[in-house]
């Protein structure tokens, strides 16, 4: 790779005195995810009313209406959704609400290797011992089916589904199997909003199911998240979690946490959801554009966009390792950032690494190859085109 100075000229000396050449000229680099967040002028409505009515946190006024106007959207009922501080927070609420601390008897969560680490530590600070399991090759989700015979069944205290890139986590097989077995379900869906807005009568249901609204989620507060389910006993004994274990009193009645959303990140709740049909329609431009740029190269079926995944990423299956290297070089000397969001599992982190697990052959094989692209609402064409080119080079095995 040429050296750069710090105008940013490269620095092909040799090529300068060989006569006049125009400056070589290093592309942008084009970050992996650029968020956007409602920007000033549509929070200061909302501002406004915070300072008039001087309440800051504790379900205040933001907050039951962004929880109203999200039950809406999500087509939940009245108290079908609980917001939280963040979508661990959510997570950790909606375990303790479900499932309680872990016992002796029980004392594991069942889960996914192939997942952001936020699963396990929501997990392990309700007392778990997270036992790391293989998704299915295609689904990239836990397989219900496979649950019922398994050997650490009665062991576990809690099953954590997980919807992988947002992804939604059908209801039904883990409805069914809660009855089988009696085990608790919590499914986190962190990045699962879209699917589940689309189709709640699949993705939502009984099995309480943990959002994130991160910022790099598509729905996004900044810090965020929220526990959707049709069981409104459950949602409330969450909000209880969440809130110190108090609910109407000052008794503290269940294991909590602080796990509130403030009235400020409900402010910007409300203003993303205010806009959020642009948002959605923009993130949707993003993938289709991607998706035809890579028809256009030559590569078919090899981008994984929305609506199979969540908006707020672009994915790139590649075969073997050699491509993969092949593909990361060629996208590293373009500039262009790239992300495993799952890294290779959760059993390669080093916190993790002496945790309990079964075989975990699909995630091995899946994980280090799904490379995560630059998204952003705003990402331009010369941009996705910079990108698909380089994974076409990449692919082809081309070296410049
Ligand atoms: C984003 C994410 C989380 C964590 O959510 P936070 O809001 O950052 O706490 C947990 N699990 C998965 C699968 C995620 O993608």
């Amino acid at each position: 790779m040429m050296g750069v100075d710090l105008e940013g000229h490269s620095l092909a000396t040799g090529m300068r005195s060989a006569g006049w050449s125009a400056p070589e000229i290093q592309p942008e680099p084009i970050p992996v995810l650029h968020p956007r967040l409602p920007a000033t002028e549509r929070l200061l409505p909302y501002l406004h009313r915070i300072d008039a009515t001087r309440r800051y946190s504790n379900h205040g006024p933001l907050v039951l209406e962004f929880e109203r106007r999200l039950a809406e959207h999500l087509r939940l009922p009245a108290g079908g959704l609980i917001s939280a501080s963040s979508g661990t927070a959510a997570l950790i609420g909606t375990i303790i609400a479900s499932a309680g601390r872990a016992t002796p008897e029980r004392p594991l969560a069942f889960m996914p290797s192939f997942t952001f680490v936020g699963t396990a530590s929501a997990a392990e600070i309700c007392g778990y011992q997270p036992y790391l399991a293989d998704v299915d090759a295609n689904t990239w989700m836990l397989d219900a089916s496979r649950l019922a015979c398994h050997p650490e069944r009665d062991r576990i205290g809690v099953i954590v589904p997980v919807a992988p890139f947002g992804r939604g986590v059908p209801q039904a097989p883990w409805v069914s199997l809660r009855q089988e077995t009696g085990i608790p379900v919590v499914i986190d869906g962190a990045a699962s909003f879209e699917a589940a807005a689309d189709a709640p009568h699949r993705f939502l249901g009984s099995i309480p199911v943990a959002l994130s609204f991160h910022a790099t989620k598509s729905f996004a507060t900044a810090e965020g998240g929220g526990i959707a389910t049709t069981h409104l006993d459950l949602a409330k004994r969450a909000a209880q979690v969440l809130n110190f274990g108090c609910w109407g009193s000052r008794n503290s009645a269940l294991p909590s946490i602080n796990g509130k959303m403030s009235e400020y990140h409900a402010a910007v709740g409300l203003a993303e959801l205010d806009a959020w049909a642009s948002k959605s329609a923009a993130l949707r431009a993003v993938a289709d554009a991607y998706q035809q740029c890579s028809d256009q190269m030559g590569l078919f079926n090899r981008l994984i966009t929305m609506p199979l995944i969540a908006g707020c990423y672009v994915l790139f299956r590649c075969f073997g390792m050699e491509e993969t290297t092949r593909v990361k070089d060629s996208l590293g000397r373009k500039g262009i950032d790239f992300r495993l969001w799952y890294g290779h599992g959760l059993h390669h982190q080093t916190y993790l690494t002496g945790v309990a697990r079964e075989s975990l052959d699909a995630t091995e094989e899946l994980a280090p190859h799904l490379l995560g692209l630059p998204v952003a609402p705003d990402l331009s064409e010369a941009a996705i085109t910079r990108v698909v080119s380089s994974l076409a080079d990449g692919v082809n095995g081309q070296t410049s």
